[in-house]
């Protein structure tokens, strides 16, 4: 399946949640999450009345939030996968850490960007150096070590700027430090599952892709 064009906010109404997919915007303009609170499309309101939902659905529809909430695509998202169910040890850990150790999360974690996507065309756009070097690969995955900076000519950005200013801005994650000022950050070391919000059920994806 393709990248999604249509309007985000379908996403949010699909899983019945706010994933905050337009960042400040998700503060300031009156959420379609809120006000029509039955997923999109003609049958929508009909859905939530629907009967219990099943174990496949339920494990569908998490896989398909925490996919939404990072921005990624189907294949991106199961390639993730199959690489944590590869690497050893808990294979819905190893999903989450690599999902949040991308680059454009961590630029999003760090406040250089409001939302993830805002993030991936910092990155896109040639605005961030990661270990000197500029790093235009949104899917890049950052390691413990690295340090991470908004181009010297890209640090007064209207949206970087007003992305750190924001009212709404997240606390700053513990496994990262940040030198706001002049817009370099480190990683201090990978996360671990505690550092990862969002309330995710990881083990019901690993179920879904098990079948
Ligand atoms: Fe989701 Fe934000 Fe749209 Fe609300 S305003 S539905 S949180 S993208």
């Amino acid at each position: 399946m393709g990248r999604h064009t249509g309007p985000v906010c379908k996403l949010c109404r699909r899983e019945g949640q706010k994933l905050f997919l337009k960042g400040q915007k998700c503060y300031t303009e009156k959420c379609p999450v809120e006000r029509r609170a039955y997923p999109p499309g003609q049958h929508g309101p009909a859905q939530t009345r629907r009967r219990k939902a099943s174990e496949y659905s339920v494990q569908l529809r998490e896989k398909q939030r925490v996919k939404r909430m990072y921005g990624l695509q189907e294949r991106q998202f199961r390639n993730l996968f199959s690489k944590a169910a590869q690497s050893g040890g808990v294979t819905g850990e190893n999903l989450l850490v690599s999902l949040e150790t991308r680059l454009d999360n961590v630029l999003f974690r760090l406040g250089f960007a409001s939302s993830r996507s805002q993030a991936r065309q910092l990155a896109r756009h040639r605005h961030v150096e990661v270990n000197g070097g500029v790093v235009d690969i949104p899917s890049y995955q950052v390691r413990a070590g690295d340090d991470i900076a908004v181009r010297v000519p890209s640090r007064n950005l209207a949206a970087v700027e007003s992305s750190l200013g924001a009212r709404t801005r997240p606390r700053l994650a513990e496994w990262l430090t940040l030198d706001e000022k002049n817009r370099v950050a480190r990683v201090v070391r990978p996360p671990t599952r505690q550092d990862i919000p969002g309330d995710i059920q990881e083990q019901l994806i690993v179920e879904l892709y098990s079948k």
